[in-house]
């Protein structure tokens, strides 16, 4: 692939060429961020969350730096938002004010939206709500939602159309004949899209591991019900709360079993009332709260709990703990986790699993029972997509580096002539007759760090990874103005495993030698005195520890 450095176009786009990129959702799952760009304008293509994992301690979400956009801000002309998860939709809550331009999403999404946007302060005075399939301009954009299916309602590819050609960009999507909620997959607009021709396709590669067809979520309601119905005990669900299909098969599965059903966890009545605000979820009954059936038999109930990722203070953790106020659950119960694990998560899921067996439950996952199926399309399913559509290019997203590849290999094996395979901040051209990468641009992670946005190598979060390996060690030093010790040097250590008496006094030992041992010029530098100091204590503890430790030193000077 041709690579020109310093092409001069490449903060604005031409008229002749389409430009497209990732701030973030390539090369990993989760922090979505897309741009295209033409005719000097840019559109926005989602603004999600990561989940941090667990190699960053205190952090659990990340996101798309959107430094590249802020310096081009007057040249946004909007945000499309494909649909509700929130790796598509999360950052908005944080960091909308920093793009600030018109949001164009359908009903449910919008609605999702205006609740990020208010937990972020933010107003939805920009917000645009569009029909499923609805054809609209922004800019000399022409656009079009082309409704897939997948694990939430309303998920919407892009049609992109241009002078230049049209660009396919899927979005999250599976092909499922029964969706549950929401309509299939208009396979007729689709084979029309590939008749009209394509220049490219930006596709989800989220599920290219998976060998044949993604289950559907009409097989996976019979699932439950079976599931529910042979079990006598207490039974609880847990699954994405933004999976309303999901839910409404739940509930469904609960009423046949003449069960009660039980929300537990706030973010499910969020979602519902957005379902229903935009025509699902309709008809059902009245659903209770933990604390309006403590009376009742757990046989009599169903609940329906957040949490199946093992998030820690969702409604199933706090059960697995046994700190739920109002839901015990023990021997005779179960859990079903109708969900799998995002890439990152399971350490946190197989924690509260365990918690739950230590208590007695039963626990019932996927591998058990037709209980779940995923919201993306496996190989099967990319294969139909791409006969179908037929572009001419194919760039794999939404996806880590091995989802990638496998993509760009199965676009080739069935006909693809040309695939690209990106880095987040690789800029693509595109236009007519080819297409090739003529920049990088910065990009960056970006964290919430408690109430605070940072960078993800920011000083704070670099200094918390190291003190979360090594501990960290506190001197306390106090000279006179000629560098005499005016008091014995006072350590802290925390997190370091040197709990012995002998070994703490040695270390101050340690530490008044490397002060005596200075020169009476060295002596009066309060650097070099904390540098010495600095070096010894963190040879010491590292030779009795094996560990290097953050070492941080207090120095005053006290006039005599
Ligand atoms: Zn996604
Ligand atoms: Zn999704």
């Amino acid at each position: 692939m041709n690579k020109i450095k310093n092409y001069e176009n490449s903060g604005i786009p031409g008229d002749d060429e389409v430009l497209f990129l990732s701030l973030g959702g390539i090369g990993s799952i989760g922090s979505n961020m897309y741009v295209y760009g033409h005719r000097g304008k840019w559109l926005i293509v989602d603004y999600g969350i990561g989940f941090a994992g667990d190699n960053i301690p205190g952090i659990d979400i990340t996101f798309a730096d959107p430094k590249f956009l802020e310096e081009r801000k007057e040249d946004i002309l909007g945000m499309v938002i494909t649909h509700a998860h929130e790796d598509h939709i999360g950052a908005l809550s944080y960091m909308y004010d920093k793009v600030d331009c018109p949001i164009y999403a359908t009903g449910f999404t919008a609605d999702m939206i205006k609740h990020k946007l208010k937990d972020g302060g933010f107003s939805s005075k920009k917000l645009n709500v569009l029909k499923t399939g609805d054809k609209f301009k922004v800019g000399d954009f022409e656009l079009e939602f082309v409704e897939m299916t997948h694990s939430i309602p309303e998920p919407q590819a892009l049609l992109i159309k241009t002078s230049v050609g049209n660009i396919f960009h899927t979005g999250d999507w599976k092909i499922d004949e029964n969706p549950v909620v929401g309509h299939c997959v208009n396979k007729d607009r689709l084979n029309e899209i590939g008749q009209e021709g394509l220049l490219a396709l930006v596709g989800d590669s989220t599920n290219v591991m998976s060998k044949f067809c993604s289950e559907s979520e009409g097989d996976i309601k019979q699932g439950i019900y079976e599931t529910i119905k042979a079990i006598s005990g207490g039974v609880a669900v847990t699954c994405f709360a933004s999976n309303v299909a999901r839910i409404s098969s739940i509930i469904d599965a609960g009423i046949k079993c003449n069960r009660k059903i039980v929300l537990v966890g706030r973010s499910l009545f969020r979602v519902i009332e957005c379902a229903r605000n935009n025509g699902y979820l309709q008809n059902l009954p009245e659903f209770y709260e933990p604390e309006d059936v403590v009376d009742c038999n757990k046989k009599d109930l169903l609940y329906i709990c957040t949490g199946s990722q093992g998030e820690s203070r969702a409604g199933l953790a706090r059960i697995a703990r046994g700190d739920h106020r109002y839901v015990k659950l023990g021997t005779n119960d179960n859990v079903i986790f109708s969900a799998r694990s995002i890439p990152g998560n399971e350490i946190s899921i197989a924690t509260v699993q365990n918690m739950l067996v230590e208590r007695g439950v039963h626990i019932i996952t996927p591998s058990d029972a037709m209980v779940h199926a995923s919201g993306h399309g496996a190989r099967e399913e990319m294969r139909e997509l791409y006969k179908m559509l037929k572009p001419k290019l194919c760039i794999p997203m939404h996806g880590e580096s091995l989802h990638l590849s496998r993509h760009a290999q199965l676009a080739k094996d069935v006909g693809i002539k040309k695939t690209c395979i990106l880095n987040n901040g690789d800029v693509l051209l595109i236009n007519k007759k080819e297409s090739f990468i003529i920049d990088q641009v910065y990009t960056g992670e970006m964290v919430l760090d408690g109430n605070k946005i940072t960078a993800i190598d920011s000083s704070a979060v670099r200094q918390r990874r190291k003190i979360s390996y090594g501990g960290l060690v506190v001197v306390s030093v106090v000279l006179d103005d000629h560098g005499s010790l005016l008091a014995i040097p006072n350590t802290t250590l925390e997190g370091i495993a040197m709990a012995c008496d002998n070994e703490r006094e040695k270390l101050t030992e340690m530490i008044e030698d490397s002060i005596l041992k200075l020169s009476d010029k060295e002596m009066i530098s309060d650097n070099t005195v904390k540098e010495n100091v600095r070096i010894a204590t963190r040879r010491y503890i590292e030779k009795k520890t094996g560990k290097k430790s953050q070492v941080k030193i207090h120095l005053a000077r006290v006039s005599v």
